[in-house]
């Protein structure tokens, strides 16, 4: 059995054995002694939640309470969701989602159906376009950010060098 506890931050569960929290990624008194994996001498403070990576207070980005490592710092989360692409246009966006489908990921999605189409036909025109202000989201979970925003890249330049 799998003892819960819950997270002195953000109060989410976590197993009991854990290091660090998985929501927030504080890190827990077990693992107060790890070092930051960029600066060897300073003690991490907390642990990047899309990568796992142990970050002191100069190498992260603390956002809503969750700390995040520099490289990750502009990955936009809600809840225990990622956004692994965004976009104005609602056909890249579902087209994204088929492929992270494809591909067995979990996936949500926001602004779907509330924007698009609002160009009647009748050419590209640039006033149309920028009448789509709110873009089109894909989320993952957060765990699976790494791996579906790799599937994602991998999918786009296939297309493009198919476009060619
Ligand atoms: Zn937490
Ligand atoms: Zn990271
Ligand atoms: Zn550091």
């Amino acid at each position: 059995m799998t003892q819960y506890d819950n997270c002195s931050q953000c109060s989410e569960e976590v197993t009991e054995d854990s290091d660090f929290c998985p929501h927030c990624g504080v890190l827990f008194a077990a693992a107060e002694r790890e070092l930051c994996e960029i600066h060897r001498t300073i003690n991490a403070t907390g642990v990047c939640i899309i990568c796992r990576k142990l970050v002191c207070p100069q190498c992260s980005k603390i956002v809503h309470g969750r700390t995040f490592c520099l490289d990750h710092k502009d990955v936009e989360v809600q809840q225990d969701w990622a956004t692994v692409f965004e976009s104005t246009e609602i056909n890249d966006a579902e087209l994204i989602k088929s492929v992270l489908e494809k591909a067995q990921y979990r996936v949500l999605v926001q602004n779907f159906g509330s924007i698009g189409y609002a160009w009647d036909g009748g050419g590209d025109s640039s006033q149309s376009r920028s009448n789509l202000s709110r873009p089109a989201k894909v989320f993952v979970p957060i765990p699976e950010y790494l791996e579906a925003s790799k599937t994602v890249e991998e999918w786009q330049s296939s297309a493009s060098n198919e476009g060619q």
